[in-house]
């Protein structure tokens, strides 16, 4: 019982699911979800619904605690290479490449190269 986690969804307990209904006659009670894990908001919250509950009432406050963007983010050239393919004529055979967004520049990449996550000819941050 003790590593069951509470849902930090703030109106849990208003949901009528069989599951939340605890206790007998006459002191049944729906009550927060407990489980020993969550799949939403970073395991924290038992459904969508709760996940959204959250940050609708907390979004606002979470996002001015840990800090609001103030400034537009910028991506130079040095950082703009993804990875992508076309087809080749017959439409059998990708054709791996990295495209740079900003200058839109091509250049060839193995299989390999493009299924191995950690490489990158980005530059910068
Ligand atoms: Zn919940």
């Amino acid at each position: 019982m003790s590593n069951l986690k509470l849902c930090q969804g703030p109106d849990c307990h208003t949901y009528h699911t069989q599951d939340r209904l605890k206790g007998t006659k006459p002191n049944k009670t729906f009550q927060t979800r407990r489980r020993s894990s969550f799949y939403y908001l970073g395991g924290n919250a038992c459904s969508t619904r709760c996940q959204d509950d959250w940050f609708n009432k907390f979004g606002n406050q979470a996002v001015n605690h840990f800090g609001r963007t103030t400034q537009a983010k910028h991506l130079t050239e040095d950082n703009a290479w993804q990875k992508t393919y076309d087809w080749d004529n017959d439409y059998n055979t990708r054709l791996y490449v990295y495209r740079n967004g900003v200058t839109k520049e091509q250049r060839p990449l193995t299989e390999d190269q493009y299924n191995d996550t950690n490489y990158t000819i980005n530059t910068g941050e």
